[in-house]
């Protein structure tokens, strides 16, 4: 079972998982967001240049536990 190690996407903590098993969130490297998301917080479509540049980037399952019971997470801005 191979484990890699990598940071967060929500909390930036890093964490070692396994990449069969780890949860993955889509993010566009242009804006760090997910497609979709404005800089805002409001959604829009994602258009497909936005899905193509996107990169699946791990959450630790903190932030998985978090969300699941629909708290928010996401990257921490600022202190
Ligand atoms: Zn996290």
């Amino acid at each position: 079972m191979a484990v890699e190690s990598g940071r967060c996407y929500a909390c930036r903590r890093e964490f070692d998982y396994d990449p069969a098993e780890v949860t993955t969130f889509l993010v566009d490297q242009m804006t760090g967001l997910p497609p979709g998301f404005t800089v805002a917080g409001t959604m829009r479509p994602a258009t497909p240049e936005a899905v193509a540049r996107s990169v699946d980037v791990p959450v630790c399952p903190d932030c998985v536990a978090k969300a699941e019971r629909g708290l928010p997470f996401g990257p921490t801005i600022g202190p």
